[in-house]
C-alpha cells in the first residue's frame, strides 16, 4: 500500500515550523476524531493518518530521517512500519490526546474518564544495530542484502514461554492476572486510585513456578537469523533505518526489538560521490588538450565516450546529465561531473626539450588579453 507523504497528509510545507505543524494537525484530528464520525472506517484512517504524519514530523530526528530518507527511514523498510502494526486509536490518545482530547466528552487513554484500563506491561526486546557496506553500483541502483546476526530468539523448547510446560504457568496471585495493581491511598484531595505495574511479576500477570532449563526461564536463547533487508536506491554513508521487529526477542514472549541497518559506503576507485553527483577526475596530456580527442570515462553503468573540444583549459568541468545517484526521496538523478585537469610532463628527453623550445616563441602559446580575463574572471567566480 503506498502511503502518502507526510507533509501532504497535514497540508503543510516542507519547511513549516514545528508549531505551523502541530496546529495542522490539531486541525486534522480534530476533523477525523471518531467521536465526531462514529462508525465512519475512512475518518478513522484519516485521523490514524494524519496520527502517524504528527508522530514523524513533530520529531526532529524523525523528520530529519523523513526528509532525507522517505517513509524508508522512519519506518523500516520492507517491514512497513506502521503499516503492519499500526498506531491503535488508544496509542492516539494516550500520546497525542492532550492536543485535540479536550473537545470531547468522552475522554480516551488518560485513566478514569472512558473507563480505559491499564494494559499489561509487554517486554520489549533490544535494538539490534548491524552495519551493511555497499558499492556505489549498489547505491546506484538499490539492493536486496541477507545478512547474518547472532540476536537473543525465542527459545524453541518452551515457545518463548519460559517454562518448563504449560503447568508451569499461573496467573499471578498478587495481581490476580491483571499485571497491575490498585492501591487507595488519601490524599489532601480526598481518596485517590492509583495503579502501579505488579511488581511479583513484572506486569505479565503470571508467574513460573518452573522454569524452562533450556533458557533458565528467560523465554530467550542466543541464534543465528539471516534477515534479507531491502536497502532503497541513493542511500548514502550513515544513513539509517529501522527494521521493524527484527532484533532481539523479548524475555518470556514479549515484542521483538527491531534491526537498525546503518550505511557504509565502499570507496570507488575512480569516482567520488558528491551527495547525488559523481565527480571524475580526468587527466589529459598537453597535445590532447590542445589537439582534441575522444576519450573514455568511468560511469556507475561502465564506460562512456566523452568528446574533449581542441583547447581545453585546466579546470574545465563537463557535465554528464543523469548519470549520478537517484535521490533515496526518488526526486531526479544527479549528474556525473568530469573535472579536466592536464598533466604537465615532469620529465622529457633532450630532443622533446628541442621540440618544445621551437614552440616557445609562437604567438598561439601566449594568452592574450581576453583570454586571460577569461581565465581570470573564471577563478573568481570558483572562489565565490
Ligand atoms: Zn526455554
Ligand atoms: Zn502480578
Amino acid at each position: 500500500m503506498a502511503k502518502r507523504d507526510y507533509y501532504e497528509v497535514l497540508g503543510v510545507a516542507r519547511n513549516a515550523s514545528a508549531d505551523e505543524i502541530k496546529k495542522a494537525y490539531r486541525k486534522k484530528a480534530l476533523e477525523f476524531h471518531p467521536d465526531k464520525n462514529p462508525g465512519n472506517k475512512e475518518a478513522e484512517e484519516k485521523f490514524k493518518e494524519a496520527a502517524e504524519a504528527y508522530d514523524v514530523l513533530s520529531d526532529e530526528q524523525k523528520r530529519q530521517r523523513y526528509d532525507q530518507f522517505g517513509h524508508a527511514g522512519v519506518g523500516g523498510a520492507s517491514q512497513g512500519g506502521f503499516e503492519g502494526e499500526g498506531m491503535t486509536l488508544d496509542d492516539i490518545f494516550a500520546q497525542f490526546g492532550h492536543l485535540f482530547g479536550g473537545h470531547f466528552s468522552s475522554f480516551r487513554g488518560f485513566g478514569g474518564f472512558g473507563g480505559s484500563q491499564q494494559r499489561k506491561t509487554v517486554q520489549r526486546g533490544s535494538d539490534l544495530r548491524v552495519k551493511v557496506k555497499l558499492t556505489l553500483k549498489e547505491v546506484a541502483a538499490g539492493v536486496e542484502k541477507k545478512i547474518k546476526v547472532k540476536k537473543y530468539v525465542p527459545c524453541t523448547k518452551c515457545h518463548g514461554s519460559g517454562a518448563e510446560d504449560s503447568n508451569a504457568i499461573t496467573t499471578c496471585p498478587t495481581c490476580k492476572g491483571n499485571g497491575y495493581v490498585t492501591q487507595v491511598k488519601n490524599t489532601l484531595l480526598g481518596q485517590m486510585q492509583m495503579q502501579s505495574t505488579c511488581s511479583a511479576c513484572g506486569g505479565s500477570g503470571q508467574t513460573i513456578t518452573k522454569k524452562c532449563p533450556e533458557c533458565n526461564g528467560e523465554g530467550i536463547v542466543t541464534g543465528d537469523d539471516i534477515i534479507t533487508i531491502q536497502i532503497p536506491a541513493g542511500v548514502a554513508e550513515g544513513m539509517q533505518f529501522a527494521v521493524r521487529g527484527k532484533g532481539n526477542a523479548a524475555r518470556r514472549g514479549g515484542v521483538n526489538g527491531d534491526l537498525l541497518v546503518v550505511i557504509e559506503e565502499e570507496k570507488h576507485p575512480e569516482l567520488i560521490r558528491d551527495e547525488n553527483d559523481l565527480i571524475y577526475n580526468l587527466l589529459l596530456t598537453v597535445p590532447q588538450a590542445i589537439l582534441g580527442d575522444s576519450i573514455e570515462v568511468p560511469t556507475i553503468d561502465g564506460k562512456v565516450k566523452v568528446k574533449i573540444e581542441p583547447g581545453t583549459q585546466p579546470g574545465k568541468v563537463l557535465r554528464l546529465r543523469n548519470k549520478g545517484l537517484p535521490s533515496v526521496n526518488s526526486y531526479g538523478t544527479g549528474d556525473l561531473l568530469i573535472n579536466i585537469n592536464v598533466y604537465i610532463p615532469e620529465k622529457i628527453t633532450a630532443a622533446e626539450k628541442e621540440k618544445i623550445k621551437e614552440m616557445e616563441p609562437s604567438e598561439s602559446f601566449r594568452p592574450n588579453q581576453s583570454v586571460k580575463e577569461r581565465i581570470f574572471n573564471k577563478f573568481r567566480d570558483l572562489l565565490g
